[in-house]
């Protein structure tokens, strides 16, 4: 089994998330006392979401591309950014290792491909949805077509992500509002919706959404576990 490493801590909750399911994962396909190899590099969030929200971007791919470093350093086999919003820097950090660095966006639409939809929804922080990183590499590289929410439900998801999740606070009310915005989504044509923001299944999953939802969170760890077990997929 080839050692995962995990660029953590944004937020822990989800890396909490990484980690069980990757656990899981390896237990439930070879069984036994089997368990995953992995090292997970876990950062400061409060530092990160300064930066981020200072438009630091520069500082922050340093950071990563220490972080890939230290991993590889540490002897993984393959690295996985455990957020969506970070891989913003991935071919910075791509560049600087010698090791794959499996991408989110990736996982998620291959999972998209498979159901054979052409149109989803993407939701996740601001810098996900209005930024080109993670749309253009779906709609190019995957040929999916990506509906964001308009500018004000942006606003509303971000400081969802950022006041409640990524601090442990899961609210009904706030449930509420992401299936009224992916009700809204549905019906100007999205199929499906990728959940783009690894905190977010903490609030929707297929039993509340109307259509199929995208767990970067799940899909991300099956991707990588599929490659630690069996090789690159
Ligand atoms: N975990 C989130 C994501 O998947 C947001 C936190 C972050 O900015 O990294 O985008």
């Amino acid at each position: 089994m080839k050692k995962i490493g995990i660029i953590g801590g944004m937020s822990w909750e989800s890396s909490l998330q990484y980690y069980k399911i990757a656990n899981e994962m390896v237990k439930q396909k070879l069984g036994g006392f089997h368990s995953c190899r992995c090292i997970l590099a876990s950062v400061d969030f409060a530092e990160i979401e300064e930066l981020q929200h200072k438009g630091n971007w520069q500082e922050l791919t340093e950071r990563m591309i220490d972080e890939a470093l230290n991993l590889q350093n540490a002897g993984a086999d393959l690295i996985i950014i455990a957020t969506n919003t970070m891989h913003i820097m991935v071919s910075a950090v791509e560049a600087a290792i010698q090791i794959p660095l499996l991408h989110i966006a990736d996982a998620a639409a291959n999972a998209v491909k498979k159901l054979n939809l052409s149109k989803v929804a993407l939701l996740g922080t601001r810098f996900t949805m209005e930024q080109n990183f993670y749309k253009d590499r779906i709609v190019n590289m995957h040929q999916i077509d990506v509906l964001i929410p308009d500018k004000a439900e942006r606003d509303i998801i971000h400081d969802i992500i950022y006041r409640e999740l990524v601090m442990g606070l899961v609210r009904k009310d706030s449930e509420k509002i992401f299936i009224e915005i992916i009700n809204r989504l549905t019906h100007a044509g999205a199929q499906g919706v990728i959940l783009g923001c690894t905190e977010i299944p903490m609030l929707v999953n297929n039993s509340n959404s109307p259509i199929p939802v995208f767990d970067t969170t799940f899909l991300h760890v099956q991707m990588a576990v599929n490659d630690a077990l069996y090789g690159l997929i």
